[in-house]
């Protein structure tokens, strides 16, 4: 181990990654009272945390633990946000069904416990609730009250204020983690000691832990995201908004077997869309704006071209959607998360006081500050009792 001669300090839990799950982790610790560090290579937020639409979804996670934890990060969220100065810019989900097919799923989900708290309602009442929906080309909505939207570019940077701030959790900004044995940490500024470290990594396979990593079968997933801007003002979008094509990537829908049916006019009817894993989802920033996407490519690394015929099979799907004639691209991005094919997320445990904790779904915002309550709590609540 390469061992710099600067000391940055003593912690009780130090925290490798200042994205959405690691600052979930500092949260979590810092509640019970821990000394906490956050370490990021990055001089400032740069990941998928701050890339994404800032949906925190409930309604169309996987049944189970998926949803299970949305539904906590969702209040954790809902608890956090004022004090740390974040604006819940959306609240609730609106789901329309363009086709028959798409309508039997939602009704097969409201029947479900996770469709409990949700309504199913016609076009034109989706239409109050968003009003630049193309409802003639509607058959129903389901409604469900359940999800979050926050500008993630800056509450990811305001919750990391706040944690400083309020919780008194040390940032260590431009610093790369080099190397973990405890209560040793090596970093390229120095190192630090602590009793536990969480290593939240995001889409980096290779500092720390690359063996241990590699075995989870991860890898990088690519999305494009846009920014539009409608011609002139438009009535607010209450809520974030997915459609038909979600229903077949959002497992809490498309496990249903009533989606096996939907899926297969997709496959007939939106073959591009599938071909680039675009579906669509839709919200909307203070300023009026709306965040549209996405799309998911797969590869151990992924290409940073990023074809604008993706982007038209998106725009696509909005404007069979959307009835917002002269709407223009003001932004284009891409972003990346961890995937895997056979889970969610993963905890891995390489000795009693390491944990690597990766979301690798693309679900981190929905789920993370639930994960990191179980994984904290985990390690600490049990000397308690
Ligand atoms: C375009 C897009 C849209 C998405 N939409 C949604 C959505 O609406 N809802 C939702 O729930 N999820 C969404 N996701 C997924 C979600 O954004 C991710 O699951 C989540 O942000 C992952 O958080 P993270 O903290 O693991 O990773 P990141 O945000 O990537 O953070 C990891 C951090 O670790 C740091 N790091 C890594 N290794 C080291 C090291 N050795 N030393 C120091 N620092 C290190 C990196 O610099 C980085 O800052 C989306 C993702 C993308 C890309």
């Amino acid at each position: 181990m390469t061992t710099t001669a600067l000391s940055l300090g003593t912690f009780d839990v130090a925290v490798v990654g200042a994205g959405i799950v690691g600052l979930a982790h500092a949260l979590a610790a810092a509640r019970r009272g821990k000394r906490v560090v956050v370490i990021d290579r990055d001089a400032q937020a740069n990941g998928a945390s701050i890339r994404n639409f800032g949906f925190i979804t409930v309604t169309g996670q996987q049944a189970g633990d998926c949803w299970r934890r949305a539904k906590r990060s969702s209040e954790i969220w809902a608890e956090v946000a004022p004090q740390a100065g974040i604006a819940i810019e959306q609240r609730g989900a609106c789901i329309v069904a363009r086709r028959p097919e798409a309508y039997d799923v939602l009704a097969a989900f409201q029947q479900t416990e996770m469709g409990r708290d949700c309504r199913l309602i016609t076009p034109a009442q989706a239409a109050e609730h968003v009003p630049a929906l193309r409802r003639d080309a509607l058959q129903a909505a389901l409604w469900s009250p359940h999800d979050l939207r926050v500008e993630s570019r800056t509450a990811i940077p305001a919750l990391a204020r706040w944690l400083a701030e309020a919780l008194d959790v040390t940032f260590l900004r431009s610093t790369l983690v080099r190397d973990i044995a405890p209560p040793h940490i090596d970093t390229t500024r120095g190192w630090i000691d602590a009793d536990v470290v969480i290593v939240c990594p995001g889409t980096d396979f290779q500092t720390l832990y690359a063996d241990r990593i590699a075995a989870q079968g991860v890898r990088t997933c690519q999305l494009h995201m846009l920014r539009l801007e409608p011609a002139q003002p438009i009535p607010r979008l209450a809520t974030p908004v997915m459609s038909d094509l979600s229903m077949g990537r959002y497992l809490g829908f498309a496990e249903l077997p009533q989606a096996a049916a939907l899926k297969q006019r997709l496959a007939a009817e939106q073959a591009a869309a599938l071909e680039h894993g675009v579906h669509l989802i839709v919200v909307q920033s203070a300023d009026g704006s709306l965040v549209v996407g996405d799309s998911h490519h797969y590869g151990e690394t992924v290409a940073p071209f990023a074809p604008a015929l993706v982007d038209d099979v998106i725009l696509e799907e909005f404007d069979a959607v959307f009835d917002l004639p002269g709407r223009r691209v003001r932004e284009r991005w891409v972003g990346s998360y961890a995937s895997a094919d056979d889970k969610l997320m993963f905890v891995d445990r390489p000795s009693d006081d390491v944990r690597i904790v990766m979301v690798t779904s693309g679900t981190g915002a929905s789920t993370g500050f639930a994960i990191g309550d179980e994984v904290i709590g985990e390690l600490f609540d049990s000397q308690n009792q």
